[in-house]
């Protein structure tokens, strides 16, 4: 028998960062020793405490049992006092949803909204799922360009009357990937009313907010603004936070109602997160917060180390406020793709193509502050000895 998928699964582009894995693991099979600046996984270990919460939340048999449902009442009681510590937001129980990482929630969102021909609004250069997402869905993506001249934030006025009738919902991400940049206020206040007025759901994509570099410039969660609660949610990972990747762990928060239709979704197609990584999720949000702050200082000393080293082979890069990405100009008269292959055949280091990210990222390529500086010292000299 042929097996035929069908025309969503058949739209789906290769997923970007399965294809950069494969890569890397092709290069270190012929002896390569790669310096992996891809993927967004940080490279630190979670903290110790976390994982001894695991050990003893493991051999409880009451958390053998389907978890079903939108969480546990301790997860969810730990993320609203996590929230209005940290943003002074308040959320009730009722406003929360466990996910199986947020990559989970971001997937699935478009299912309890999206009906087929409706139109998504998705930020380009951007994280693939928005707009994998939306074609499982039978959605339309609109991309919105994130433009160094508008400082990595979409134009919201420019977008076109016919399209904003027929959007469902609008994602933002901010510290954004794979650009680094950060929202101001003003930003958040101007898209609740753009939301309120064209009836259209912001979904804030919140994953890197505890990396930043500035203590004078934390990012903010969309939930901080006047009416926001009314018009959208906001997801969140422990993932990045925590060095919690592989644990698969995060939530939906906000709007009651929106949670509730991504809580429908989840369902009929999970049965909820393992309590185990739910109890272990509650130490590492409730328990001191030191490990964060020195993972922001490792990768601050990383940051400076490829910006430094960038700049002094006269690469055009902006310093990062947030997040573990640079976003780098490069050398005149390549592409992105082209960028990433000679860097790969000549210095054996794995970036990601702007281009792989969305069509205004052509021009740029990411690098990932996930390897120790000394590390990416050899990256800098190596890339030093290329020739463009
Ligand atoms: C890493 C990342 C996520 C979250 O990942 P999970 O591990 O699924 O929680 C979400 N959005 C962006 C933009 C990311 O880079």
């Amino acid at each position: 028998m042929k097996i035929e998928y069908n025309e969503k699964l058949k739209k789906l582009p290769p997923y970007l960062f399965i294809e950069i894995d494969r890569k890397k693991k092709e290069a270190i099979e012929k002896g390569k020793d790669i310096i992996s600046l891809g993927v967004g996984d940080p490279d630190l270990p979670t903290p110790e405490h976390i994982i001894e919460s695991i050990q003893e939340a493991v051999t409880k048999s009451t958390n053998h049992h389907y978890p079903f449902g939108v969480g546990l009442l301790s997860y969810r009681e730990a993320i609203g006092k996590w929230y209005k510590k940290r943003f002074n937001v308040n959320l009730d129980v009722d406003e929360i949803c466990a996910l199986i990482g947020s990559k989970e929630g971001i997937g699935h969102i478009h299912l309890g909204f999206v009906n087929p021909g409706d139109i998504v609004l998705i930020p380009e250069p951007g994280y693939p799922v928005y707009n994998t997402g939306t074609i499982l869905s039978d959605g339309i993506a609109h991309f919105m360009p994130l433009l160094a001249e508008n400082n990595f934030l979409p134009d919201l006025d420019i977008i076109p009357e016919n399209v904003l009738k027929k959007a469902k919902l609008i994602f933002v991400n901010y510290p954004n990937n794979p650009t680094a940049a950060i929202a101001p206020k003003e930003f958040y206040i101007k898209l609740i009313e753009f939301a309120k007025r064209n009836n259209i759901i912001v979904v804030s994509d919140a994953a890197y907010s505890e990396i930043y570099y500035d203590e004078n410039e934390k990012p903010c969660s969309f939930l901080e603004f006047p009416g926001a609660k009314e018009v959208g949610v906001e997801f969140h990972s422990l993932s990045k936070t925590y060095n919690m990747t592989g644990w698969r762990i995060g939530w939906v928060c906000g709007n009651k109602d929106i949670v509730a239709g991504i809580a429908k979704v989840k369902d009929n197609y999970d049965s909820g997160v393992f309590q185990a990584v739910q109890e272990a999720a509650v130490a590492a949000l409730t328990s001191s917060q030191r490990c964060v702050e020195n993972f922001r200082k490792i990768y601050k000393e990383r940051r400076d180390v490829l910006v430094g080293g960038l700049r002094e082979l006269e690469w055009q890069v902006s310093l990062p406020k947030a997040s573990f990405y640079v976003w780098a100009k490069i050398p005149e008269g390549y592409t992105s793709a082209q960028t990433v292959s000679k860097l790969l055949d000549l210095a054996a280091i794995i970036c990601t193509p702007g281009s792989g990210m969305g069509k205004s990222g052509e021009g740029y390529v990411r690098f990932s502050l996930t390897v120790s500086g000394s590390r990416i010292k050899e990256a800098i000299k190596r890339i030093g000895l290329v020739k463009w």
